[in-house]
């Protein structure tokens, strides 16, 4: 028998055949979410129960071989796909997707860490209440895996990152012992608070196997709107209002170039049109709250005074609850429309707010200078100060060539970020694919921290080996 054999059998001894899965069957866990890079692995565990996960890291331990975490494996960079497959071992969150409990009255759920996201709003919002993180690919990734990620979304700007809203956390250390803080707690200050460890972890130091969150009022009333604009400093100018005039009820903020309504209608032909004539700049806008305020009243006089002062010089009010998703489909259909060009750059990075125009130009025009056969798009969360400014290749191209552009597109993009002293990594991690990037900028004192918790919790890098740094590890 193969060396590969034989461990799979062992696996199979140790765990029984209902937890391991090899050959084949193994494809779909083994590819990114893109299809732009497809691996392998010794074989998929996928545990039903916190005990079986246990179980698994033990099992690994004693063949000597590492673990890889997943949940939806919608992540964008390479987080959980294995980079050594000979010697790694994915484990599957999927079938640990409960709720545990769901309590209306304390605001607060424990849910497994396998539940998909979009299912779980949808639970929680048959109980009356509402999870905000909210993102595109919320109907297969995981609360384990955001978690895992500390994702961001299009709420953040209302409710803040994942990270914002976990109370407690129960995870399966590399050693196979449990560690128990699922906790609703609001306040608890008995020292450091060890589940924050885990959370943007990206699986390296543990596996999340369920979370206790907070849960929020349901917003009775959701106003959204499509607004034309001169620029992108106008968008800033806009949402600075907003803030100021809307008593904190925006929930999201988006910016899109005209060129989102290409790409998403390349993604789904049927789309509409929304505006007649083309703005240079656009933003997505949602205003949401529960109670006595009246929401539809607030957007449009907020309107009224953002177009009298020509912030806004054309938009649309969603009429409608499907006119609302209609219109969000022009953001969500931009990524589609993307991954149907091929192979690009995605970059997730992140300036101070008041920077981000000028960020965004001096980015473009440098990429633009050495690539000008390229494309830039940039969009994104930019209440967050967070732009995607991805770049395009002409797809005729072959994929060498291609390669060879968005590894030199990035590289200027990374070196206008660090001189607006922004973060190459704004909500999606580091995973395998940023690590050269992210270990390149980390300051010494970070590395030996990093380093001196990663040694404590995992000394035999077992967990997500190759993921965020490259730790010093003894495994064969
Ligand atoms: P995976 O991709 O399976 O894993 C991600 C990382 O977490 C890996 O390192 C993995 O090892 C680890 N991991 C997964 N589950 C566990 C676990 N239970 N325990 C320990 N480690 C674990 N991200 C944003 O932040 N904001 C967005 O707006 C956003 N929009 C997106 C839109 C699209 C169309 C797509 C495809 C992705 C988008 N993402 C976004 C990225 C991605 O969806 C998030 O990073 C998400 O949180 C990943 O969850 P997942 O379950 O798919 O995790």
């Amino acid at each position: 028998m193969t060396q590969k054999a034989t461990r799979i059998a062992a696996l199979k001894a140790m765990l029984g055949d209902d937890l391991v899965l090899a050959g084949e069957d193994i494809a779909r866990y083994c590819r990114d979410w893109h299809g732009d890079v497809i691996s392998d692995a010794l074989a998929v565990l996928r545990p039903r129960t916190t005990e079986d996960v246990s179980a698994c890291v033990r099992a690994t331990n004693s063949l000597g071989v590492s673990l890889v975490p997943q949940g939806g494996n919608t992540g964008l960079v390479l987080g959980g796909i294995p980079d050594e497959p000979a010697h790694q071992v994915i484990i599957s969150l999927e079938r640990m997707n409960r709720i545990r409990m769901l309590d209306t009255d304390d605001f607060s759920a424990v849910v497994e860490a396998g539940a998909v996201l979009g299912s779980f709003k949808d639970k929680v919002e048959e109980a009356g209440l509402f999870f905000p993180l909210a993102l595109g690919a919320q109907g297969s990734c995981q609360i384990g895996g955001n978690v895992s990620t500390n994702a961001g979304g299009i709420n953040v700007l209302r409710y803040g990152m994942t990270r914002e809203l976990v109370l407690g956390l129960e995870v399966v250390l590399p050693d196979g012992s449990i560690f128990d803080g699922l906790s609703t707690l609001r306040k608890d200050n008995r020292g450091i608070d060890l589940k924050q460890l885990f959370i943007g972890a990206e699986g390296t130091l543990g596996i999340v196997t369920a979370v206790a969150v907070k849960l929020m009022p349901k917003p009775s009333q959701v106003a959204t709107a499509l607004l034309g604009l001169k620029s992108l400093e106008d968008a800033i100018a806009l949402y600075r209002r907003a803030r100021h005039d809307c008593c904190d009820l925006m929930s999201a903020f988006e910016f899109m170039p005209p060129l989102a309504f290409t790409l998403a209608r390349e993604a789904m032909p049927d789309l509409a049109m929304p505006l007649s004539g083309e703005n240079p700049a656009y933003v997505l806008m949602e205003i949401s709250g529960s109670g006595l305020v009246d929401i539809d009243d607030l957007m449009q006089r907020f309107l009224e005074g953002a177009l009298n002062d020509g912030l806004v010089i054309d938009g649309v009010i969603a009429s409608s609850n499907s006119h609302a998703r209609n219109l969000w489909l022009f953001r969500e259909g931009m990524n589609e429309g993307q991954a149907k060009r091929g192979p690009h750059l995605r970059t997730d990075v992140s300036v101070p707010l008041s920077k981000l125009p000028a960020f965004v130009r001096d980015a473009e025009t440098a990429v633009m200078a050495s690539l000008p056969d390229c494309l830039c798009v940039s969009y994104g969360h930019i209440g967050d100060g967070n732009v995607h400014l991805n770049v395009l290749p002409p797809s005729h191209l072959p994929r060498a060539e291609k390669d060879q552009r968005i590894y030199l597109a990035k590289n200027i993009i990374n070196e206008v970020v660090d001189a607006f002293g922004g973060s190459i990594s704004a909500e999606h991690g580091i995973g395998r694919l940023k690590r050269p990037d992210f270990e390149a900028r980390l300051p010494d004192v970070q590395r030996q921290l990093l380093t001196a918790i990663k040694t404590a919790i995992d000394p035999n890098s077992d967990m997500n080996r190759g993921c965020q740094l490259n730790f010093a590890s003894t495994i064969p």
